[in-house]
C-alpha cells in the first residue's frame, strides 16, 4: 500500500516523526476511540501526551517553546491521528492552527509570553471565534462589536459566536474572537466594517460558554456556541493591528485548510486501511469478499483517492514552508482531501456490510465524522468560490 512514509519529498526527520504518531495513534488513541466518542468527552490524559510528545509546538521555533519543526511536520502529524480518530486529530489541528498560530505571528512579547508556553506544551488550548449565526462563509457580516472605553483602558465585547472548537474544555486558557470596531473605507469607496481581534481569557465575566451542540460526529471535539456580554479585556489584549482581524483570520484560515487537508487523508487513509482488511477477512459465498473485483476496485479507487489527497496537501504544505503562495494550493487541498474522506468513508461502510452500520466499527464513525470535513475551515462551496478567482472569474 502506498503510505505517507515513502514520499520522497520527506525528510527522515519527518519520516521518523509520522511513524512515531502512527504508533502512538494506534496504541493509545485507537482503543480509547470508541469509548471516548460514546461517552462524548474529550480525553485530556491524551491531550496531554500529544503534550509530552511535543505535537502541539511541532511548526513552531524552539525559542518561543515550539519543537522547531514545520508545517509539514504538523500535517503529517495531524494526518497520523486522523487515521484512528478525527475528534483527536481536529483538537491538535484546530488547537495549533486556529488556537496558537494566530497569537504566534499576530501576539505582542507579553502576549506570547503570557499564553505560548502552555499552548505548546498542550497543558493548555486555544480557541478562535470566527463563525456567528449570521457569519459563517460569509465571515464578513461579524456582528459581535468591541467598543474603546478609553477611561479604563479596556475594550469591551458583545455578541455571540458559534461552533468554537476547543472553547470550552477545562483546559482552554484563550479565546481569540474577532470583531467589528468601527467602519472603514475600503480600496473600492466602499464602506466596511472594520474587524479586529481580541485575546479573551477563558473564564472573564461577561463570558458564557453555551453547552455542547449535539452534533452528528466529531463527538470527542469540544465545539460550543459562546455568548459575549460585555466582556472587558485590556487594551493590550488586542491581537494585532486594529482593523487587521479580517486581514489576519484569512490567512489564518488559508494555513489551517492545509492541516485540515492532512486530517481528512488521515480519515481517507484510516477507511482504506480499515476495509482492506476487512474485505480480506470477511468470506462470503466462500471466499473473501476482496476477492471479488467489484470490491478489489473499491479498493484500488479508495487508495488512489488517498493518493491524491496527500500529493495535495503536501505540495500546499511544502509551499508554506518555502514561503512561497499558497492559497489556491490550500484551498484544492481542501476540497479534495473532504471529498476523499467521503467517499472513503461510504465505500468503507458498504464493505463493512452491515457491521458498517455499527458505531463501533471505526468505519461508521469515519462515516459520521466525515461530512464536516466538506464543511469546517471554509465548505466545498468557498473553496469553489476561492479557486474561480483564482482563475480570474468573479464568483
Ligand atoms: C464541528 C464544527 C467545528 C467548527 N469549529 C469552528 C471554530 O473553531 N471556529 C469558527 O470560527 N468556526 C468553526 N466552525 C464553523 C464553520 O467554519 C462554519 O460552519 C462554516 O464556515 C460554514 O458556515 P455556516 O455553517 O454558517 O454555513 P453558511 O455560510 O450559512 O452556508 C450554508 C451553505 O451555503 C453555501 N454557500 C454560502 N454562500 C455561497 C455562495 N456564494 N455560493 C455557493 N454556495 C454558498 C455554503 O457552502 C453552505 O453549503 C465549526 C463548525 C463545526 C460544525
Amino acid at each position: 500500500m502506498i503510505s505517507e512514509t515513502q514520499s520522497t519529498v520527506l525528510t527522515d526527520e519527518q519520516r521518523k516523526l509520522s511513524a512515531v504518531v502512527r504508533e502512538f495513534a494506534d496504541q493509545v488513541v485507537a482503543p480509547a476511540a470508541y469509548k471516548y466518542d460514546t461517552e462524548r468527552r474529550l480525553p485530556l490524559e491524551i491531550i496531554g501526551q500529544m503534550g509530552e510528545l511535543g505535537l502541539f509546538g511541532l511548526p513552531f521555533p524552539v525559542d518561543v517553546g515550539g519543537q522547531g519543526k514545520d508545517y509539514v511536520s504538523l500535517c503529517l502529524a495531524v494526518e497520523a491521528l486522523a487515521r484512528v480518530d478525527q475528534s483527536i486529530a481536529v483538537t491538535l489541528e484546530a488547537g495549533v492552527g486556529l488556537g496558537i498560530m494566530p497569537i504566534f505571528r499576530h501576539g505582542t512579547d507579553a502576549q506570547k509570553q503570557r499564553w505560548l508556553p502552555d499552548l505548546m506544551a498542550g497543558r493548555a488550548l486555544a480557541a478562535f471565534g470566527l463563525t456567528e449565526a449570521a457569519a459563517g462563509s460569509d465571515a464578513g457580516a461579524t456582528r459581535t462589536s468591541a467598543r474603546r472605553d478609553d477611561a479604563a483602558d479596556e475594550w469591551v465585547i458583545d455578541g455571540s459566536k458559534q461552533f468554537i472548537t476547543n472553547s470550552g474544555t477545562p483546559i482552554t486558557s484563550v479565546i481569540t474572537v474577532t470583531a467589528v470596531t468601527g467602519r472603514r473605507r475600503a480600496e473600492d469607496g466602499t464602506e466596511q466594517p472594520e474587524l479586529s481581534s481580541f485575546l479573551v481569557p477563558a473564564g472573564t465575566p461577561g463570558l458564557t460558554v453555551e453547552p455542547s451542540y449535539d452534533k452528528v460526529g466529531w463527538h470527542t471535539s469540544d465545539t460550543h456556541p459562546l455568548s459575549l456580554r460585555g466582556v472587558r479585556v485590556p487594551a493590550g489584549n488586542l491581537l494585532g493591528e486594529r482593523g487587521r482581524g479580517y486581514a489576519n483570520f484569512l490567512r489564518a484560515l488559508d494555513e489551517g485548510r492545509i492541516a485540515f487537508a492532512a486530517l481528512a487523508t488521515g480519515a481517507a487513509q484510516g477507511c482504506l486501511e480499515e476495509a482492506l482488511r476487512y474485505a480480506k477477512e470477511r468470506h462470503v459465498f466462500g471466499h473473501a469478499i476482496g476477492s471479488n473485483q467489484h470490491i478489489a476496485f473499491t479498493l484500488a479507487r479508495m487508495q488512489a483517492r488517498v493518493h491524491s489527497a496527500r500529493l495535495c496537501w503536501l505540495d500546499a504544505a511544502l509551499k508554506q514552508v518555502h514561503g512561497k503562495p499558497f492559497k489556491a494550493e490550500a484551498s484544492v487541498a481542501k476540497l479534495v482531501g473532504g471529498e476523499a474522506a467521503m467517499a472513503n468513508a461510504r465505500d468503507a461502510s458498504q464493505i463493512f456490510g452491515g457491521y458498517g452500520f455499527l458505531n463501533e466499527n471505526a468505519v461508521a464513525r469515519h462515516y459520521r465524522d466525515s461530512k464536516i470535513l466538506e464543511v469546517g475551515e471554509g465548505t466545498t462551496e468557498v473553496q469553489l468560490m476561492i479557486l474561480a478567482r483564482d482563475l480570474g472569474l468573479a464568483s
